[in-house]
């Protein structure tokens, strides 16, 4: 089983993957937000590390290499394109690592360039900074590639040819903004449709939306293509009105809690459960959280699709509260004081 790869596990059940590298590394006090490029890689690897087995202990069928924003747009932009080989090389052999220890898939991963504008000098551009990305990827032996939150259907179209090109499986996923289509105006449907058509195995949705606004985006690309479908929200409480993380205002302060004052509105890791069983029901296989996930989340969504991750053992059990508790042995004096607590 351990040796199966994506397409067979997809086949069986639901994939779990676990993302959002940047802000929990971010959150721990080793990335930077704003420019938002992953030096925890090369500066504190043993971080990076650790969350892999984290992510895996709660129930991560997938260590996803963090070479998310690795690319040579954002290595320019904070003066350290001298270091995007040995950025991405070293993010790939410690995704490997916990990978091969633990049986988990191992997943090389590419992203919105943000240099894209739907002109042919751009659309040459993010090719290339595609294909060597990939190429390194392939090189580590990674099982297959993902290529995530691309507002451009184009530009994931793209990503998409240049991890064909390199015979590797291809997982695609969408970021919807406020207006539900991608930049060009395909609706998320219609993206999905295209890229299935042009090969990938897997399509979807990842990121800015958060389960309440994610889902009924869902339901429509389930039934518009044949391959497996991936869904991935932020897990925050966006609602109709607020349909991505970005778009949250603070009801206190007015102000925009994106990046790093998301903290209230932060989901509950029940909400993730129910997310992923519904989500399940509709026939999304691939299942995650990205930016904000943290693995008690994780470990709540794999619960919801009937796995017990190693992480399980520790799942909450309130019987033996003190005051909560229903252990007989608990004193009485305690539980009827439940209420003041
Ligand atoms: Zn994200």
């Amino acid at each position: 089983m351990a040796n199966d790869g994506l397409l067979e596990r997809l086949e069986r059940g639901p994939v779990i993957c676990a993302e959002g590298y940047l802000f929990e590394c971010e959150r721990r006090g080793y990335l930077q937000a704003g420019a938002f490029v992953p030096e925890v890689v090369l500066e504190h690897p043993e971080v990076v590390t650790q969350l892999h087995r984290e992510f895996v202990h709660a129930g991560s069928d997938v260590v996803e290499a963090f070479t998310y924003y690795a690319h040579r747009e954002k290595l320019r932009v904070i003066g350290k394109e001298e270091r995007l080989e040995e950025l991405n090389r070293t993010a790939l052999a410690l995704a490997r690592e916990v990978a091969r220890e633990s049986g988990a898939l191992f997943a090389g991963d590419v992203s919105n360039t943000n240099v894209f504008v739907g002109d042919d000098e751009s659309r040459r551009r993010v090719r290339g900074m595609f294909e060597e990305q990939i190429e390194w990827a392939a090189d580590a032996g990674v099982d297959y590639v993902i290529g995530e939150t691309f507002s451009w259907g184009e530009e994931a179209l793209i990503a998409l040819d240049a991890i064909r090109r390199a015979g590797l499986p291809a997982v695609v996923t969408l970021v919807i903004h406020q207006q539900p289509a991608t930049r060009e105006g395909w609706t998320p449907a219609e993206a999905c449709k295209r890229l299935e058509a042009a090969g990938a195995d897997v399509v979807g949705l990842n990121c800015s939306r958060g389960p309440r606004t994610m889902l009924p985006l869902l339901d429509e690309i389930r039934s518009a293509v044949s391959c497996h479908v991936a869904a991935l929200p932020v897990p925050y409480r966006t609602h109709e009105g607020q349909p991505t993380f970005q778009s949250l205002r603070d009801p206190e302060s007015a102000q925009r809690p994106f990046p790093t004052a998301l903290d209230p509105f932060t989901c509950a890791r029940d909400e993730l459960g129910a997310f992923a069983a519904a989500a399940l029901e509709l026939g999304v296989r691939y299942l995650g959280v990205c930016c904000g996930a943290g693995p008690h989340h994780i470990r709540s969504l794999a619960e919801a699709v009937g796995r017990t991750p190693p992480a399980s053992r520790y799942s909450a059990d309130m019987s033996k509260h003190a005051f909560l508790g229903t252990d007989p042995t608990l004193r009485e004096e305690n539980r009827d004081y439940a209420d003041r607590l």
